[in-house]
Protein backbone atom coordinates (compact mmCIF):
# COMPACT_ATOMS: atom_id res chain seq x y z
CA UNK A 1 0.00 0.00 0.00
CA UNK A 2 1.12 3.73 -0.62
CA UNK A 3 0.35 6.39 1.64
CA UNK A 4 0.68 9.94 1.11
CA UNK A 5 1.73 11.68 4.75
CA UNK A 6 0.93 15.48 4.79
CA UNK A 7 2.97 17.56 7.96
CA UNK A 8 2.29 20.56 9.32
CA UNK A 9 3.65 22.53 12.12
CA UNK A 10 1.48 24.22 14.09
CA UNK A 11 -0.24 21.01 15.56
CA UNK A 12 3.17 19.97 16.30
CA UNK A 13 3.84 18.59 20.14
CA UNK A 14 4.58 21.29 22.39
CA UNK A 15 4.41 24.38 19.76
CA UNK A 16 2.92 27.25 21.66
CA UNK A 17 4.03 30.69 19.76
CA UNK A 18 4.76 31.71 16.15
CA UNK A 19 8.11 32.79 16.58
CA UNK A 20 8.67 28.76 17.36
CA UNK A 21 7.82 27.95 13.84
CA UNK A 22 9.85 30.50 11.77
CA UNK A 23 13.36 29.81 10.66
CA UNK A 24 15.89 31.53 12.39
CA UNK A 25 13.75 31.92 15.12
CA UNK A 26 13.73 31.20 18.96
CA UNK A 27 13.48 27.22 18.97
CA UNK A 28 12.35 26.86 15.53
CA UNK A 29 15.15 24.08 15.32
CA UNK A 30 13.83 22.44 18.46
CA UNK A 31 10.10 21.97 16.66
CA UNK A 32 11.50 21.76 13.64
CA UNK A 33 12.96 18.41 14.54
CA UNK A 34 10.10 17.47 16.44
CA UNK A 35 8.08 17.90 13.49
CA UNK A 36 10.29 15.75 11.39
CA UNK A 37 10.27 13.12 14.78
CA UNK A 38 6.45 12.61 14.65
CA UNK A 39 6.31 12.27 10.69
CA UNK A 40 9.04 9.87 10.87
CA UNK A 41 6.89 7.81 13.65
CA UNK A 42 4.06 7.98 11.50
CA UNK A 43 5.81 6.56 8.39
CA UNK A 44 7.55 4.04 10.62
CA UNK A 45 3.99 3.02 12.13
CA UNK A 46 2.67 2.63 8.62
CA UNK A 47 5.53 0.49 7.28
CA UNK A 48 4.97 -1.85 10.28
CA UNK A 49 1.46 -2.36 9.08
CA UNK A 50 2.35 -3.19 5.69
CA UNK A 51 2.97 -0.06 4.15
CA UNK A 52 5.64 -0.05 1.47
CA UNK A 53 5.83 3.05 -0.22
CA UNK A 54 5.37 6.48 1.36
CA UNK A 55 4.82 9.81 0.32
CA UNK A 56 5.55 12.88 2.64
CA UNK A 57 4.81 16.47 1.85
CA UNK A 58 6.62 19.05 3.86
CA UNK A 59 3.28 21.24 4.06
CA UNK A 60 4.21 24.29 6.61
CA UNK A 61 5.40 28.12 5.64
CA UNK A 62 8.82 27.31 3.31
CA UNK A 63 7.55 23.41 3.16
CA UNK A 64 11.49 23.34 3.43
CA UNK A 65 11.30 21.80 7.15
CA UNK A 66 11.51 18.08 7.85
CA UNK A 67 15.11 16.97 7.86
CA UNK A 68 14.79 13.72 5.67
CA UNK A 69 17.59 12.00 7.52
CA UNK A 70 15.06 11.52 10.04
CA UNK A 71 12.41 9.32 7.78
CA UNK A 72 12.96 5.70 6.83
CA UNK A 73 14.64 5.02 3.62
CA UNK A 74 11.14 3.81 2.50
CA UNK A 75 9.86 7.59 2.78
CA UNK A 76 9.98 9.74 0.16
CA UNK A 77 9.81 13.76 0.29
CA UNK A 78 8.23 16.33 -1.55
CA UNK A 79 9.93 19.85 -0.46
CA UNK A 80 8.68 23.12 -1.73
CA UNK A 81 5.42 24.32 -3.59
CA UNK A 82 4.25 22.85 -6.52
CA UNK A 83 1.94 25.62 -7.25
CA UNK A 84 -0.91 22.80 -7.43
CA UNK A 85 -4.27 23.51 -6.27
CA UNK A 86 -3.47 20.82 -3.89
CA UNK A 87 -1.00 22.60 -2.11
CA UNK A 88 -0.63 20.45 1.71
CA UNK A 89 -1.67 17.61 -0.71
CA UNK A 90 -0.03 18.12 -3.42
CA UNK A 91 1.74 14.72 -4.94
CA UNK A 92 -1.70 12.85 -3.92
CA UNK A 93 -3.58 11.02 -6.36
CA UNK A 94 -5.94 7.87 -7.18
CA UNK A 95 -3.28 5.62 -6.44
CA UNK A 96 -2.28 6.24 -2.75
CA UNK A 97 -4.19 3.27 0.22
CA UNK A 98 -4.39 5.74 2.57
CA UNK A 99 -3.42 9.86 3.87
CA UNK A 100 -1.94 10.82 7.54
CA UNK A 101 -1.82 13.80 8.78
CA UNK A 102 0.83 15.46 11.17
CA UNK A 103 1.42 18.52 12.89
CA UNK A 104 -2.52 19.91 12.20
CA UNK A 105 -4.07 22.94 13.97
CA UNK A 106 -7.19 24.12 14.64
CA UNK A 107 -8.73 26.32 12.22
CA UNK A 108 -9.14 30.26 12.36
CA UNK A 109 -11.95 31.28 14.73
CA UNK A 110 -11.32 28.21 16.78
CA UNK A 111 -10.00 28.78 20.28
CA UNK A 112 -8.86 25.48 21.00
CA UNK A 113 -4.88 26.16 19.80
CA UNK A 114 -3.12 29.65 20.22
CA UNK A 115 -1.94 29.34 16.56
CA UNK A 116 -5.48 28.57 14.85
CA UNK A 117 -5.64 29.75 11.47
CA UNK A 118 -6.62 28.24 8.03
CA UNK A 119 -4.14 28.31 5.10
CA UNK A 120 -2.52 32.10 5.97
CA UNK A 121 -3.37 34.55 9.15
CA UNK A 122 -4.61 37.28 6.85
CA UNK A 123 -8.28 35.67 7.02
CA UNK A 124 -10.71 35.91 10.56
CA UNK A 125 -12.26 32.62 9.23
CA UNK A 126 -12.97 30.35 5.98
CA UNK A 127 -16.43 28.85 5.97
CA UNK A 128 -17.64 25.65 3.78
CA UNK A 129 -21.42 25.07 3.41
CA UNK A 130 -21.53 27.29 6.85
CA UNK A 131 -19.24 25.83 9.08
CA UNK A 132 -15.49 26.69 10.03
CA UNK A 133 -13.18 25.38 7.97
CA UNK A 134 -9.60 23.77 9.26
CA UNK A 135 -6.81 22.87 6.61
CA UNK A 136 -8.06 19.50 7.60
CA UNK A 137 -11.39 19.68 6.61
CA UNK A 138 -9.81 21.11 2.95
CA UNK A 139 -7.05 18.22 2.76
CA UNK A 140 -9.30 15.53 3.83
CA UNK A 141 -11.91 16.29 1.27
CA UNK A 142 -8.88 16.44 -1.17
CA UNK A 143 -7.86 13.14 0.00
CA UNK A 144 -11.72 11.71 -1.06
CA UNK A 145 -12.07 13.66 -4.00
CA UNK A 146 -8.80 11.02 -4.93
CA UNK A 147 -11.14 8.53 -3.13
CA UNK A 148 -8.35 8.02 -0.44
CA UNK A 149 -9.38 7.23 3.21
CA UNK A 150 -7.82 9.42 5.84
CA UNK A 151 -6.01 7.35 8.47
CA UNK A 152 -4.48 9.24 10.67
CA UNK A 153 -4.62 12.89 12.18
CA UNK A 154 -2.05 14.17 14.94
CA UNK A 155 -2.50 17.71 16.22
CA UNK A 156 -4.28 19.63 18.81
CA UNK A 157 -6.54 18.20 20.93
CA UNK A 158 -9.80 20.82 19.62
CA UNK A 159 -8.68 19.32 16.00
CA UNK A 160 -8.69 15.66 16.96
CA UNK A 161 -12.48 16.14 18.59
CA UNK A 162 -13.27 18.03 15.22
CA UNK A 163 -12.42 15.05 13.38
CA UNK A 164 -13.76 12.48 15.82
CA UNK A 165 -17.14 14.36 15.15
CA UNK A 166 -16.58 14.74 11.29
CA UNK A 167 -15.14 11.24 10.22
CA UNK A 168 -15.07 8.89 13.06
CA UNK A 169 -13.57 6.56 11.76
CA UNK A 170 -9.88 7.98 11.39
CA UNK A 171 -7.55 7.44 14.77
CA UNK A 172 -6.33 10.92 16.12
CA UNK A 173 -3.76 11.32 18.75
CA UNK A 174 -3.95 14.62 20.58
CA UNK A 175 -0.62 15.99 21.61
CA UNK A 176 -1.50 20.14 22.77
CA UNK A 177 -4.50 21.15 24.34
CA UNK A 178 -4.56 25.17 23.09
CA UNK A 179 -4.80 26.97 26.47
CA UNK A 180 -5.55 30.84 25.58
CA UNK A 181 -2.42 31.88 24.16
CA UNK A 182 -0.57 28.80 25.79
CA UNK A 183 -0.88 25.56 25.40
CA UNK A 184 -0.86 22.02 27.50
CA UNK A 185 1.44 19.13 25.66
CA UNK A 186 2.54 15.83 26.41
CA UNK A 187 6.19 14.87 26.64
CA UNK A 188 7.58 14.92 22.86
CA UNK A 189 9.08 11.31 23.17
CA UNK A 190 5.34 10.24 24.09
CA UNK A 191 3.92 12.17 21.00
CA UNK A 192 6.62 10.40 19.36
CA UNK A 193 5.85 6.91 20.59
CA UNK A 194 1.71 7.14 20.77
CA UNK A 195 1.34 8.70 16.86
CA UNK A 196 4.24 5.18 15.92
CA UNK A 197 1.77 2.63 17.92
CA UNK A 198 -1.33 4.48 16.66
CA UNK A 199 0.12 4.47 12.70
CA UNK A 200 0.70 0.92 13.11
CA UNK A 201 -2.50 0.32 14.11
CA UNK A 202 -5.22 2.77 12.04
CA UNK A 203 -5.26 0.71 8.65
CA UNK A 204 -7.20 -2.31 10.63
CA UNK A 205 -10.15 0.71 11.23
CA UNK A 206 -13.50 0.32 8.90
CA UNK A 207 -12.21 2.10 5.42
CA UNK A 208 -15.70 3.59 4.73
CA UNK A 209 -16.14 5.39 7.84
CA UNK A 210 -12.59 6.59 7.10
CA UNK A 211 -13.47 8.46 3.94
CA UNK A 212 -14.02 12.11 4.81
CA UNK A 213 -17.97 12.52 3.54
CA UNK A 214 -18.09 14.67 0.40
CA UNK A 215 -20.85 17.36 0.32
CA UNK A 216 -22.80 17.63 -3.02
CA UNK A 217 -22.29 21.17 -3.48
CA UNK A 218 -19.71 23.84 -1.90
CA UNK A 219 -20.13 27.40 -0.64
CA UNK A 220 -17.36 29.02 0.46
CA UNK A 221 -16.90 32.13 2.56
CA UNK A 222 -13.88 33.98 3.67
CA UNK A 223 -13.42 37.04 5.81
CA UNK A 224 -10.52 38.85 5.54
CA UNK A 225 -9.14 40.81 8.14
CA UNK A 226 -7.93 43.88 5.71
CA UNK A 227 -11.47 44.94 3.50
CA UNK A 228 -9.28 45.26 0.52
CA UNK A 229 -8.40 41.47 0.39
CA UNK A 230 -12.16 40.95 -0.38
CA UNK A 231 -11.93 43.53 -3.00
CA UNK A 232 -9.07 42.16 -4.58
CA UNK A 233 -10.62 38.22 -4.19
CA UNK A 234 -13.97 39.28 -6.02
CA UNK A 235 -12.35 40.07 -8.95
CA UNK A 236 -11.87 35.75 -9.13
CA UNK A 237 -14.55 35.48 -11.93
CA UNK A 238 -17.63 33.36 -9.68
CA UNK A 239 -16.92 35.02 -6.67
CA UNK A 240 -19.45 37.35 -4.82
CA UNK A 241 -18.08 39.97 -2.44
CA UNK A 242 -20.67 39.80 0.05
CA UNK A 243 -19.97 42.44 2.85
CA UNK A 244 -16.93 45.00 3.16
CA UNK A 245 -14.24 41.70 4.32
CA UNK A 246 -16.21 39.24 3.18
CA UNK A 247 -16.14 37.21 -0.58
CA UNK A 248 -18.56 33.86 -1.36
CA UNK A 249 -18.17 31.41 -3.91
CA UNK A 250 -20.13 28.28 -5.00
CA UNK A 251 -19.41 25.33 -6.86
CA UNK A 252 -20.84 21.64 -7.49
CA UNK A 253 -16.91 20.54 -8.11
CA UNK A 254 -14.46 20.80 -5.38
CA UNK A 255 -11.89 20.99 -7.80
CA UNK A 256 -13.21 24.81 -8.76
CA UNK A 257 -13.10 25.07 -4.69
CA UNK A 258 -9.69 24.83 -3.95
CA UNK A 259 -9.02 27.02 -7.78
CA UNK A 260 -10.72 29.33 -5.88
CA UNK A 261 -9.02 29.29 -2.86
CA UNK A 262 -5.15 29.07 -4.44
CA UNK A 263 -5.80 32.36 -6.00
CA UNK A 264 -7.88 34.02 -3.00
CA UNK A 265 -6.50 32.97 0.39
ZN1 LIG B 1 1.86 25.48 9.17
Amino acid sequence: MKIFVSSDMEGTCGITAWCETEKGQDLYEHFRKQMSRECAAACEGALSAGAEDILVKDAHDSARNIDPSLLPEQARIFRGWGRHPFCMMAGLDDTFGGVMFTGYHSAAEMDTNPLSHTMDTQNNYVKLNDELCPELMINSLIASYCGVPVYLLTGDKGLCDWMNAHCPGTTTVAVNEGRGAGSISIHPDKAVRLIRESAGKCFAADREKCIFPMPKSFKCEISYKEHFKAESASWYPGCVKTGARTVRFESKDYMDVLKFMHWVL
